[in-house]
């Protein structure tokens, strides 16, 4: 039987079980879905949401995980208040100065 490529490079990304994630990236994601359920932005284009997203990552610490696969996500503390201040923020800031035409 002749070993083909293919074979080893899926071989490799079986011992790849692990990634680093970063906890503050589900929170903002699941706080902007949570505003944008009631509230309206000036734009919606992916640009301009990924755009809210980075800024706010930037204004809040990250907490960095491990995540095994099929492992259960280890849950931090998170401040709900600061984090909704924090991306009103962003928003207004994405707002006022559209990154694309
Ligand atoms: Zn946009």
């Amino acid at each position: 039987m002749v070993q083909v490529s293919s074979i080893h490079t899926s071989k490799e990304l079986e011992n790849i079980r692990y990634e680093i994630k970063n906890y503050s990236e589900i929170v903002v994601h699941q706080a902007l879905q949570d505003y944008l359920r009631d509230n309206k932005i000036s734009c919606y284009c992916d640009r301009c949401q990924a755009d809210i997203i980075a800024l706010s990552l930037n204004r809040l610490p990250p907490h960095y995980y491990v995540s095994s696969y099929g492992e259960l996500m280890l849950k931090y503390e998170s401040d709900p208040v600061h984090v909704m201040a924090v991306l009103l923020s962003a928003i207004q800031q994405v707002s006022d100065k559209a990154s694309h035409s």
